[in-house]
């Protein structure tokens, strides 16, 4: 055998030896996770499945635009009643309550077709 192939052939064992310990490696996680994790996985899907129930509950109730209660040139939440400072809605033009992350508008939506026509 020739210098080269020698080199070749050590080469390629050590790569088959890792094949081989990976191989090993694979065959003990797939049977930890096949006497272990099944049952569990289907827990886990369950409570992230509630979970994203009472997500999608929770920002339904918030997505829906409240109109900003305006009294005597201060803002208030229209949920959570709590005062918002006017630069926030003037300058900033938040659309959210800072206090409870309520969808806020300062005035009410245009309603499509009653825009001023030409008379
Ligand atoms: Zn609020």
């Amino acid at each position: 055998m020739s210098r080269t192939t020698n080199k070749y052939v050590k080469n390629w064992n050590m790569l088959d030896t890792a094949i081989f310990y990976i191989e090993i490696l694979a065959a003990r996680i797939k049977h930890r996770l096949q006497e272990e994790a099944e049952p569990a996985v289907e827990e886990i899907i369950d409570a992230e499945t509630q979970y994203l129930q009472e997500e999608i509950t929770y920002y339904r109730a918030h997505q829906r635009p409240g109109r900003i209660v305006e009294q005597q040139g201060t803002y208030y939440c229209p949920e959570c009643r709590k005062c918002i400072a006017p630069e926030l809605v003037d300058i900033f033009k938040i659309k959210y309550c800072p206090e409870c992350g309520k969808r806020i508008v300062k005035h009410q939506p245009i309603a499509i077709g009653k825009e001023i026509t030409i008379q």
